[in-house]
């Protein structure tokens, strides 16, 4: 264990507040916590109350600097461990992780105001999952012998990129960190990750608790705004492959930096996720689907929200009446109370947004919108930024709601009346991240999964990303893949062609 200069404790503990406080004004460069080159912070604000928890390191342009000059110089040490020796280092990340999820769990829904025991602790288990997934493949880093010509033995080998700049939002942020500098370390990059301004602190800390098991400086970690410090980290000439998950709008701003330079980018954008579900689905487990597949319990803050659910017309009021009583039961409330269901939106921004979406819809002619469950009555939450999910019906294919992600605890549906019509009004849209279709019927639900024009589509389930299985959308949801190994090959590694001539 590191002799710790650390303000932050070395156990685990389970005062999120004292931690947000302890890891308070630090990027992580290097192998230590440093504060802003420029002294400067800004506030994080628990969004169930409105306080301040704790400060995050402003990031710009010398930051950027000088954490990627820390990574450029540990890559290359990094780059010459035996690939498996590397796994086993992350693997052994996870083993840290495993003792931390606890504590991971409840900073993540302090900060966030995500409900600890539906979301929080989900999420800090799949981090710990993902580290240990990728940290058995150092051996899958294969190449090929390529047939040429006698005497001549050509291979090809896979080398690491570099530098990787990774950018994340503050949805699940330690889980898509987590896809990222997993695989990305892995395959032998050094990593600098610009954390989302909504979420610095467990992040930050995830990177300092690997930092008893890595190397210094190949996994680091900047706190900042996105212009002032996302967009100088894809811009620096060093960063030899950028991974981004966020908006459509900002992805493209980064698609465009990196293809300045000639970079890989690897771009998880947004989703309008289509639920299908047939009238002879099993009807009490498609219901229960439906709330899991709209992550309400994530005040629907997912890319792969069901925020489109296409119900079969024999069943369509029945539907919405059962899965409307369904959302009622849910608790809203603080996201630390084990009896919370629902927390918070992210931001007052977010906040606004969404409301805005869901005036529009019920100001629209011929819709109704369903608001379901209580708002917490705990004065404390009284500045929370809770929203009751709402429940759409009436809408038309073409309506805003219907179109632009949400990001909110807001889903529109539909009732259809035969597979082709359905599946038209599913594929009608910018967005092709995910889809999941619910049917007794194989032949049908086959169909539709190689109709639909989505990354991932699942039948008489819908689940959020998983080890293993490679993750990314079509059209405006992105390019390449997570997850799996895969995406740790293809978009961390390149190939090089060796040809050794060995006639006489
Ligand atoms: P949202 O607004 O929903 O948080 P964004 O796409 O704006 O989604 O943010 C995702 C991440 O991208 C955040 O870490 C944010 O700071 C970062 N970001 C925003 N603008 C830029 C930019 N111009 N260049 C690089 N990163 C950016
Ligand atoms: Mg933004």
């Amino acid at each position: 264990m590191l002799d710790r200069p650390h303000p932050t404790p070395a156990a685990p503990t389970n005062d999120p507040f004292a931690l947000a406080k302890a890891l308070s004004g630090h990027h992580f460069i290097g192998g230590r916590f440093v504060p802003a080159l420029s002294g400067k912070t800004f506030a994080v604000v628990n969004p169930a109350t409105g306080e301040e928890i704790g400060r995050a390191a402003e990031g710009d342009t010398a930051d950027v600097a000088a954490a990627v000059a820390e990574a450029d110089r540990a890559q290359k040490e990094w780059a010459r461990l035996p690939a498996r020796k590397r796994g086993a280092l992350v693997y052994q990340c996870a083993q840290v992780l495993k003792e931390h999820t606890e504590e991971l769990a409840r900073l993540i829904a302090l900060e966030t105001g995500k409900a600890l025991r539906t979301e929080s602790r989900v999420e800090a288990n799949v981090v710990a999952d993902i580290f240990e997934f990728f940290g058995g493949l150092g051996g899958e880093l294969k190449g090929e012998s390529v047939p040429f010509a006698p005497n001549v033995l050509s291979v090809t080998v896979r080398e690491p990129l570099g530098v990787v700049g990774a950018i994340i939002p503050w949805n699940v942020p330690m889980l898509l960190m987590a896809l990222k500098v997993a695989p990305a370390l892995v395959a032998g990059n050094a990593v600098v990750v610009k954390s989302a301004e909504e979420a610095p602190l467990a992040v930050l800390r995830i990177c300092e608790l690997l930092s008893r098991v890595l190397p210094a400086g190949v996994f680091n970690i900047l706190s900042g705004f996105g212009p002032e410090c996302g967009a100088p980290l894809v811009e620096h000439p060093k960063v030899r492959k950028v991974t981004f998950t966020g908006s459509v709008e900002v992805g493209k701003i980064v698609a465009k930096a990196a293809g300045e330079k000639l970079v890989p980018v690897t771009l998880e954008l947004g989703g309008k996720s289509p639920m299908i579900v047939f009238a002879d689905c099993d009807f009490d487990k498609t219901v229960a689907g439906a709330l899991t597949s709209m992550r309400f319990t994530r005040q629907g803050q997912s890319c792969t929200a069901a925020s489109r659910i296409y119900v079969e017309r024999p069943i369509f009021d029945r539907f919405v009446a059962a899965m409307a009583e369904k959302v009622d039961a849910m608790v809203m409330g603080d996201p630390l109370d084990e009896k919370t269901d629902i927390g918070t939106i992210i931001s007052p921004g977010q906040f606004a947004k969404v409301k805005t979406f869901i005036e529009e819809g019920k100001a629209t002619k011929g819709a109704t919108g369903r608001a379901c469950s209580a708002m917490p009555k705990d004065p404390a939450l009284k500045k929370g930024l809770f929203i009751q999910p709402h429940i759409f019906t009436g809408l038309s294919n073409d309506s805003r709601l219907v179109q632009e992600e949400i990001f909110g605890p807001v889903t529109c549906i539909f009732p259809f009346d035969d597979a082709e019509s359905v599946l038209a009004a599913a594929n009608d849209s910018e967005y092709g991240l995910a889809a999941s279709v619910w049917t007794n019927n194989l032949r049908v639900g086959l169909d539709l999964a190689h109709r639909l024009e989505a990354g991932l589509v699942q039948i008489n389930q819908n689940l959020v990303v998983q080890a293993n299985l490679s993750y990314g959308g079509v059209k405006s949801s992105g390019l390449g893949k997570e997850a799996s190994l895969e995406a740790m090959n293809e978009h961390f590694t390149h190939k090089k062609t060796i040809m050794v001539n060995y006639a006489g």
